[in-house]
């Protein structure tokens, strides 16, 4: 007996139910709390023996109409913690295709392969690197990571010993690029945390110094990782003054961008970003600004020889053919460290076609401005003050308590989420609890951003 399903019919009813499920939950994205934590009973009731026989279909179905109410939130437009796309209806196209085809985009000669090569071309052109970049479609930013800092790293290597390796990022950068080093084998003491000036981007000076210092230490500087969107702020390093200190040290240039890259695409923020095309190589996340469904990340690495030369190694039962089903230019297991992969690249296609640069590029022009609209909220409210600037989509602020000022904002992040009200999350900005507000989602209005500072001021109030 197969596991196809015994009757297709039913199969089919329950399908198109699902679907109509799947389709209702977009459409009512603003409908309701932004999160609503698991109840108990129902935890419980899901905490059974490893199952031995078949539930009926709709009895799964009936599980997965449950599970589909107790997500983080984020596709809500009162979704505001952390860096979260809100996604979009266009990847329930793509997923299902992806579903019924169960490819492994790993290699060999199929469409996945001339679908991904051709997302990473488009990608490579929005971020101004040449049309022979390769990359990849990536779980997230932080396995994008891993892969252009291995390519760094063994180019390094065939020079000199790891030990005496250094890379070099702001002291504000996402720990990915920690978690990445230590993936690596580099030393703890090979990442050099450099301190930030007030707009919390890098400080040149110090980078500077610190290079030389390396340098006449017998050290050998091998990465410098810029960032194009800060995770507590949304701050931009100067992306063209690193790309002249990486060029003149001969030091391989990585950018972070995971949701800061997007960008490139707004008219008033894209001067910022012109230094993307400089780098050595890229990492970013479509399922962030870009409204892409988790998963989606890509990598993107100018000289693609090297990229290739880092990760191609094949065994004899992955050998290469001219022609058949081993054949195909672009095995994606010759630039990354999986074999088996999904078909994520078609959820980006389709997501890109069926909504076009332009209409992307509207989405992250209005969540820019919105930020400066809550700022601007923030500055007219005796009670709140601003914790860093706005460089971009993020607003970091906090209530002013006379008393237990850190302990009291936390609580009302706390007390807000549980309302169902919205979702904001916490950060530290100098020392001090702030409320985080990230705004990486097409669905959100400026009404939504009112209801957040009236909920801050009425909690606020009440803790007074
Ligand atoms: C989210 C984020 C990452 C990690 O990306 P994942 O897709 O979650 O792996 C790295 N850097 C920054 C700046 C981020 O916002």
């Amino acid at each position: 007996m197969t596991l196809d399903p015994k009757n297709w019919e039913e199969f089919r009813q329950v399908a198109h139910a699902m679907l109509e499920s799947s389709l209702d939950k977009m459409e009512n994205a603003r409908q309701g709390r932004v999160w609503t934590p698991v109840p108990k009973g129902l935890e419980a009731s899901f905490k059974t023996d490893t199952p031995n026989e078949s539930l009926s279909l709709q009895q799964i179905k009936e599980e997965l109409d449950q599970i589909m109410k107790y997500g983080p939130g984020n596709t809500h437009p009162r979704f505001f913690g952390w860096v979260n796309g809100a996604g979009s209806p266009s990847n329930i196209l793509a997923e299902i295709a992806a579903a019924a085809m169960n490819v492994n985009a790993g290699g060999r000669n199929h469409i996945a392969p001339i679908i991904e090569q051709q997302v990473i071309k488009w990608s490579a052109s929005i971020m101004g690197m040449p049309d022979n970049t390769t990359g990849l479609i990536t779980s997230g930013t932080s396995m994008a990571t891993i892969i252009a800092l291995k390519v760094a790293r063994d180019k390094a290597l065939e020079l000199h010993d790891h030990s005496t390796l250094v890379g070099y990022t702001s002291d504000q950068t996402h720990n990915c690029i920690a978690k990445a080093f230590d993936l690596l084998g580099l030393p703890k003491t090979s990442l050099q945390k450099i301190p930030c000036d007030n707009n919390y981007e890098i400080h040149i000076k110090t980078l500077k110094e610190t290079i030389e210092k390396d340098i006449a230490d017998g050290r050998h500087p091998f990465a410098i990782i810029g960032n194009a969107g800060t995770v507590n702020t949304g701050s931009i390093d100067n992306l063209n003054k690193l790309a002249d200190i990486a060029y003149n040290n001969g030091i391989w240039y990585h950018i972070d961008g995971a949701f800061g890259s997007a960008a490139i695409l707004s008219k008033t923020a894209q001067h910022r970003l012109k230094g993307l095309s400089k780098a050595d190589s890229i990492a970013f996340d479509f399922h962030k600004w870009w409204q892409v469904n988790y998963e989606a990340g890509c990598v993107l690495i100018k000289d693609s020889i090297l990229h290739k030369k880092s990760f191609a190694n094949r065994p004899e039962y992955l050998k290469y053919c001219q022609d058949g089903l081993s054949g195909g230019d672009f095995w994606t297991m010759d630039y990354g460290p999986e074999l088996s992969r999904s078909f994520r690249a078609l959820k980006v296609w389709v997501h890109l076609k069926s909504h076009g640069i332009s209409e992307i590029a509207n989405v992250v022009e209005r969540n820019i401005n919105q930020a400066q609209y809550l700022k601007n909220r923030v500055k007219s409210e005796a009670v709140l003050e601003l914790l860093a600037p706005v460089a971009l989509n993020i607003c970091c602020f906090r209530y002013k308590f006379k008393s237990n000022i850190d302990e009291k904002n936390s609580l009302i992040v706390l007390k807000i989420q549980e309302s169902g009200i919205a979702a904001p999350s916490t950060t530290t900005i100098g020392g001090n609890t702030a409320i985080r507000i990230n705004i990486t989602n097409h669905r959100t209005i400026n009404s939504d951003l009112d209801l957040l500072i009236n909920s801050v001021l009425e909690v606020g109030k009440s803790l007074v």
